[in-house]
């Protein structure tokens, strides 16, 4: 395979480059533009053209520098042996194979995907979406070779984006729909997935039937249908092997898993549970399940969110916390999809726990939520801060108002005793100046409570001359 044609360098050494806003020439999709998408459809040989890129919209070169536009790829795929359940698998392929490209940033998927091109490649000659799409079809062809034929179409223009981007919508629901069907308890067999990982180094998903992978694109189904065809690739069987517990969904197969493809950093997880050994995140999350302790429950913001949430942190700022591969109790990337599953962190309580959503995501699940749960769950619509919250709460009257009066005793017992109480573990790294060095703390079931933290450097006593 050669890109001797292509004006930047391609490969997998460039995954992970960040594209900051003064080094961007365009961007493409994201959160401040309506309409974008990326999907992947098995197609018949005849009803393509083996290599051929079509563009609906202006091109890189048509673009004003600093501009931000809708982008849609559609990739048409054919091959004897293609199966409609890889369709997905492919499809989250899109991201790491666009992260090849020396000067094009991709991050997300499925409808959230979100793309910048530099200034630098732009510069190189990389001005052509066309480029883009030859260098999707040369990758999908040499790194998965039951792929035999691919064409690329392109959208950037907002009217001609409508119709492609509402089949995308369509399909991604059709998916999730399916995947809605089968629970953990029906199957022997879990996956994993570490695509992410040239991104957050210690993340490996688990998929089962109840845990949709966290960026939302890869179910159960797809996940097992990519482990048949490439055993070896990034998608892989993970044997459950025995229950340690059933309410927090721990398995030995699922920690043996994690302490492998985390190199020991990660050595336990809680399938059902974001407070502890929680699922670890890498940063492509569809959503983020975050504890609100003032209220004793879980709020979830979504990436399309573009205020602050309940807890008067933005979705950026609470990923970086929650994102990277950590496992971060408190803060946990989730699916939409694991929303409404039976098990949504069923050891901390489960679906009642949650008391707010942004209505962006309240929306997209109230359906397979309880019915009286539903108007209990607060949104930015009702309240703006955790006082409100707090009222409104009492006001609706929701399931975890009635334990806050325990929580309340709990607490003034712990003030008077000065008490521990195992919380879990917690572990975070300090970094030093610029970021290198640096050191680790990390703190073994305990519960903190202090008005002030000061952390003062020791300087050496100094030798008197
Ligand atoms: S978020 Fe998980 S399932 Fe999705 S691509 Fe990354 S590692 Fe794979």
């Amino acid at each position: 395979m050669s890109f001797s044609d292509i004006p930047v360098e391609i490969g997998p050494v460039f995954e992970g480059e960040r594209i900051r806003a003064k080094q961007m020439y365009v961007e493409l999709g994201g959160p401040k533009v309506e309409k974008h998408f990326e999907l992947v459809r098995v197609a018949s040989s005849k009803d393509i053209k083996d290599g051929q890129v079509i563009l609906h919209g202006p091109d890189i070169k048509d673009m004003e520098e600093g501009s931000r536009h809708p982008i849609g790829i559609f990739v048409e795929v054919a091959g004897p042996e293609l199966e409609e359940d890889l369709e997905a698998v492919f499809e989250r392929r899109v991201h790491e194979f666009c992260n090849f490209i020396n000067g094009v940033m991709h991050l997300n998927q499925r409808y959230t995907n979100w793309m910048r091109v530099s200034k630098a490649a732009v510069g190189k000659g990389f001005n052509s979406l066309e480029m883009l799409g030859t260098v999707l079809i040369r990758l999908f062809k040499a790194e998965l070779p039951i792929i035999e034929q691919a064409q690329v179409t392109i959208y950037t223009d907002p009217k001609a984006i409508e119709k492609p981007y509402d089949m995308a919508m369509g399909i991604y629901e059709k998916r999730d729909e399916r995947a809605r069907t089968i629970h953990d308890d029906d199957v022997d067999m879990f996956y994993g997935c570490v695509l992410c990982q040239s991104f957050a180094p210690t993340h490996a998903c688990c998929i089962t039937p109840d845990r949709t992978s966290l960026c939302g694109s890869i179910n159960w189904f797809d996940a097992r249908a990519a482990a048949k065809v490439d055993p070896k690739g990034p998608l892989f069987e993970v044997p459950p092997g025995e229950c340690l517990n059933l309410e927090a969904g721990e398995f030995t197969g699922i920690n043996e898993m994690i302490k492998k493809r985390s190199l020991g950093e990660i050595e336990r997880i809680y399938l059902y549970s974001g407070m502890e050994f929680p699922h670890t995140s890498c940063g492509c999350f569809e959503a983020i399940d975050f504890y609100i302790p003032e209220v004793n429950g879980h709020g979830i913001v979504d990436r399309n969110y573009g205020d602050v949430a309940i807890n008067g942190l933005p979705f950026s700022a609470m990923a970086n916390q929650t994102g990277g591969g950590k496992q971060m109790p408190g803060f946990n990337g989730i699916s939409i999809q694991y929303i409404g599953s039976p098990k949504y962190q069923r050891y901390d309580g489960g679906i009642n726990t949650i008391v707010w959503m942004n209505s962006g995501v309240k929306d997209r699940v109230a359906e397979f939520l309880p019915p009286d749960l539903v108007p209990k769950i607060a949104t930015e619509k009702e309240v703006q801060d955790i006082n409100a919250l707090k009222d409104w709460l009492k006001e609706v009257d929701h399931p975890m108002v009635a334990t806050w009066a325990a929580l309340e005793a709990e607490e003034e017992e712990e003030e008077d005793e000065g008490a521990m109480i195992p919380m879990g573990t917690q572990s975070f790294t300090v970094p030093g100046v610029g970021g290198a060095g640096g050191f680790k703390i990390i703190l073994k079931n305990c519960k903190i409570h202090a008005e002030t933290i000061i952390i003062k450097k020791i300087e050496p006593p100094r030798k008197k001359k």
